[in-house]
């Protein structure tokens, strides 16, 4: 199925430079960047997008990583884009995402336990993207 996701470079990816190889990682594995824009995203946002999230321990520090720098946001798309995205990047805990992926090719060491940095956002499915992209583009 064609399908659209909703990609984020977070701010550990802008600050080391890791754009360009990211958009190559994705645009060789055959998907498409539609709309693509550098931003600090608001609270608002950062709140949206979390949504699922509001109540964990770690709510607040999501919020607080995602804001901390500039972002690039993009509309990544293509047949199966969702899930191809979702297996480019690896497993939230880049410590666990295996060689080849976005984030165990690209984790660091981050010293702030309280959060989970990882590099990149993608939709996890269809429907979260559809909401997702609605907070980013019109
Ligand atoms: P993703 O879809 O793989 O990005 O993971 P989730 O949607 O579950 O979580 C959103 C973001 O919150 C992740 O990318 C991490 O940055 C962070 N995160 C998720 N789970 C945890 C956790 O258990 N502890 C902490 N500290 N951060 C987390
Ligand atoms: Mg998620």
């Amino acid at each position: 199925m064609f399908e659209k996701t909703l990609v984020i470079i977070k701010p550990d990816g802008i600050e080391r430079g890791l754009a360009s190889q990211i958009i190559s990682r994705i645009e060789s594995a055959g998907l498409n960047i539609s709309e693509q824009k550098d931003i600090y995203i608001t609270t608002e946002q950062a709140e949206r997008l979390y949504a699922e999230h509001k109540g964990q321990p770690y709510f607040e520090k999501i919020v607080e990583y995602i804001m901390s720098g500039m972002v690039k946001v993009m509309i990544v798309d293509g047949e199966g884009a969702v899930l191809k995205m979702r297996s480019l990047m690896g497993p939230t805990d880049p410590q666990k995402a295996p060689a080849g992926t976005i984030r165990g090719d690209l984790k660091f060491d981050n010293p702030d336990k309280k959060v989970i940095k990882n590099t990149i956002h993608g939709s996890d499915s269809v429907d979260s993207a559809l909401r997702e992209i609605r907070i980013f583009f019109e």
